[in-house]
């Protein structure tokens, strides 16, 4: 079991964060003073703050501590555990001593891509990638207004439930009947709230879970009282995630074309459809195909494409293949997302690790799609890191010219303020601060989980967030 004992300062979380790259799932043990990682090595660490902001790691018979200009405290207790750790264990993580979900914030803070490696041991291959992303988030970010609102509808039902899931999201097979009145609920919060609002819309996403779970008349009943009650302008980027192939249909692809949708995102996740099964999901990539190409037929021409590279019952050469189908398709963006362990999900930490025993590894995979997604002259748009990616990798959007998702980068980028419908939504306001220019205070508000409470309390919650945005 390795331990590391905690001198100076108070920043388990840090600490914590450092030893999950290496050794798994650690444990906080604050009245010990320490943070222990039962799968790691044999090993008592000291990680010590002084007073002057330096930090130094020691072994019984060593000391790490980086010469150079300093961190703030909170990195610089990092970046000493990340250099004895690396050491004892001989491995070097892709994003070297970041554990923050966004490491742009960190590239945009920094000159070049050499000073992330420089400083925090970034990868050059990741330091390259964050500091091109970082600059083309701001770039698309400058497009929406300081005082705009971007919009997120929440539609927590899905055809089947996915092994790696952790949302709340409830299997229709199970809870048809709650989603009629759920989407009825969904109506009164939009008609509540809407006469509050008078601000700009940068950008509307109608996600789930999966919206596309709505019959035809449900949509469009949906789609008729967001295009009344919002002001959405001819030139606003509208999003339906339509994610899963098996409940879009011709009419309801009609359905967003009539209502002048301008985004769609057809998920995949895989083009291998044995593991499209084995996962849960009830499509396969056959129909990934033909709905893709249904709906580049009707005329949409602004398509987002997901995939998970580690899926289990799969190789990482798989996911390489997937990758190369989606460039043959040709959609707009291609999204690369790696799997993760979530919380709630039903699939195990180790299956999520388990990427088979031959062939090449995950990292050299993900690289790989990258490699093929440039060259087919896609560019990164946007990116963040989830907490146990296990592997250290991240998720990334790509885009061809100028079709990077405005929503996803501003709500990203927690530097414009998101007003959220829907159970399990989370609306946030973000405020300047002096000498900031990207790091905004956030405030949130979290509406309720549960479908059939938020059905219960819908007015409640509609109050809630008015007084929210009005404070
Ligand atoms: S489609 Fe998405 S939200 Fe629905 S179960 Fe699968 S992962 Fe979860």
């Amino acid at each position: 079991m390795l331990e590391v004992f905690l001198k100076g300062h108070d920043k388990y979380y840090g600490v914590s964060d450092v030893l999950r790259m290496f050794c798994g799932v650690p444990e906080e043990r604050k009245e010990e003073g320490k943070v222990v990682a039962p799968d790691g090595p044999d090993i008592r660490l000291v990680n010590e703050l002084f007073e002057d902001g330096r930090s130094v790691t020691r072994t019984d018979d060593r000391e790490y501590e980086f010469k150079g200009e300093l961190l703030e405290p909170g990195r610089e207790i990092k970046r000493s555990l990340y250099m004895a750790l690396s050491d004892i264990t001989s491995k070097k993580m892709p994003w070297g001593c970041l554990t923050g979900i966004r490491p742009t914030l960190v590239a945009l803070e920094e000159e070049s891509s050499r000073a992330l490696e420089e400083r925090y041991f970034v990868r050059p291959d990741k330091a390259d990638l964050a500091f091109r992303t970082s600059r083309e988030e701001i770039r698309l970010l400058s497009k929406v207004p300081e005082d705009s609102l971007s919009i997120y509808v929440g539609i927590p039902f899905c055809p089947s439930r996915c092994e790696y899931c952790s949302f709340v999201s409830s299997d229709i097979s199970c809870h048809m009947d709650r989603l009629k009145n759920y989407e009825a609920a969904l109506e009164r919060e939009i008609e509540l709230i809407a006469s509050s609002i008078n601000r700009p819309l940068a950008a509307l996403y109608v996600g789930g879970g999966t919206p596309t779970v709505l019959d035809e008349k449900e949509f469009a009943s949906l789609l008729d009282c967001l295009y009344s009650n919002l002001k959405i302008l001819p030139d606003s980027e509208v999003t339906v995630e339509a994610g899963r192939p098996d409940t879009i249909t011709a009419g309801k692809l009609e359905v967003m074309r009539a209502h002048g949708i301008t985004r769609i995102c057809i998920n995949p996740q895989t083009m291998r459809t044995e593991t499209l099964i084995s996962v849960g999901r009830k499509h396969t990539s056959e129909d990934t195909v033909n709905v893709y190409r249904q709906a580049c037929d009707m005329g949409f021409d602004l398509i987002n494409m997901d995939l998970i590279a580690g899926l289990p019952y799969e190789t990482p050469e798989e996911h390489v293949r997937s990758t190369e189908k989606l460039i043959e398709l040709a959609p707009a963006n291609i999204t690369v997302h790696t799997l993760y362990k979530k919380r709630r999900a039903a699939m195990s930490r180790e299956k999520v690790m388990d990427h088979g025993s031959t062939g090449r590894g995950l990292d050299d995979c993900v690289a790989e799609s990258y490699r093929l997604l440039e060259e087919a002259g896609y560019h990164p748009y946007y990116m963040y890191r989830q907490k146990d990616t296990g592997h250290g990798l991240e998720n990334t959007g790509f885009a061809k010219g100028d079709t990077g998702s405005i929503y996803n980068v501003a709500m990203m980028s927690d530097c414009r303020d998101v007003l959220s419908f829907g159970a399990g939504g989370m609306s946030k306001r973000c405020f300047a601060q002096e000498g900031e220019p990207y790091k905004h205070r956030v405030e949130r508000c979290p509406t309720i989980k549960d479908a059939l409470t938020y059905i219960e309390r819908v007015e409640e919650m509609a109050e809630k967030k008015i007084a929210f945005f009005e404070g």
